[in-house]
């Protein structure tokens, strides 16, 4: 038997060892996770991948195609939401627990589920700045990280495009999750501002958040943004609508 094998067997019986202590679970449904991620084939094979583009003041819209700016038929193309799929079971649990629960080692697979901005594989794409949707400090402090930056650092990596954290929340407010659309509206408003201009002056903006529900909070953010001289904001969320467990 060779040292190597050896070490190898050694090693395998120890991370066996540390899952059956650390009772590795996935988020998605409770049963055993794979030694290398956090959720099992069976709940990853059960969210759909397909993309949607939509409008980000009624979440109204379709398939992403190339021509995502062809626009709402009520609120035209100013604003519009990439989102991945329906926040709906198992994607719920998953979110919650990414957001919630503590599980920031979900960051990677919720980030998978953010689609691509249709040119950024052109020149124009090094322009972009990935600008995450913030929480508020205390808010931040209290979870100890804050999910769509972690998920912005994730896009970075596999767009190439630069994290600029531009959006201070300047505002704490309830919970988005229990409101109806209309409170929430009213909840979000005035409660980011641009930490300096010169971040994003002139510049378009990919603008993230873990989930839209309403696209008000996004909305608001694309507000701040444009206010402060971004020159075009593209939303961008991991999943969309549904109502939080
Ligand atoms: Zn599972
Ligand atoms: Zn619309």
């Amino acid at each position: 038997m060779s040292i190597d094998f050896i070490r190898r067997a050694a090693r395998i019986a120890l991370t066996d060892v540390c899952d059956m202590l650390l009772d590795r679970r996935c988020s998605g449904c409770g049963g055993s996770a794979p030694r290398d991620g956090e959720i099992c084939s069976a709940c990853d094979a059960l969210v759909d991948r397909t993309g949607v583009a939509l409008c980000l003041r009624c979440l109204h819209g379709d398939a992403v195609t190339p021509e995502v700016a062809r626009g709402c038929p009520s609120h035209g193309s100013a604003r519009l939401l990439l989102a991945g799929p329906r926040f709906e079971p198992p994607l719920d649990r998953l979110i919650h627990a990414f957001k919630y629960e503590g599980v920031s080692a979900l960051a990677p697979w919720v980030a998978s589920l953010l689609p691509e901005p249709p040119d950024l594989r052109g020149s124009v794409g090094r322009e972009y700045v990935l600008v995450p949707v913030a929480l508020h400090p205390a808010r931040r402090a209290w979870r100890g990280y804050d999910q769509a930056l972690l998920l912005a650092h994730e896009a970075s990596v596999r767009w190439g495009v630069p994290v600029v954290e531009a959006l201070v929340r300047v505002r704490d407010h309830p919970p988005q999750a229990r409101l109806d659309p209309e409170r929430r509206r009213t909840n979000v408003k005035g409660a980011f501002r641009v930490a300096a201009r010169t971040l994003i002056e002139g510049r378009p903006c990919l603008l993230l958040d873990d989930v839209a529900t309403t696209g008000s909070t996004l909305l608001e953010a694309a507000e701040a943004l444009e206010q402060a001289g971004a020159s075009w904001v593209l939303a961008l969320s991991a999943a969309h609508g549904g109502q939080a467990p």
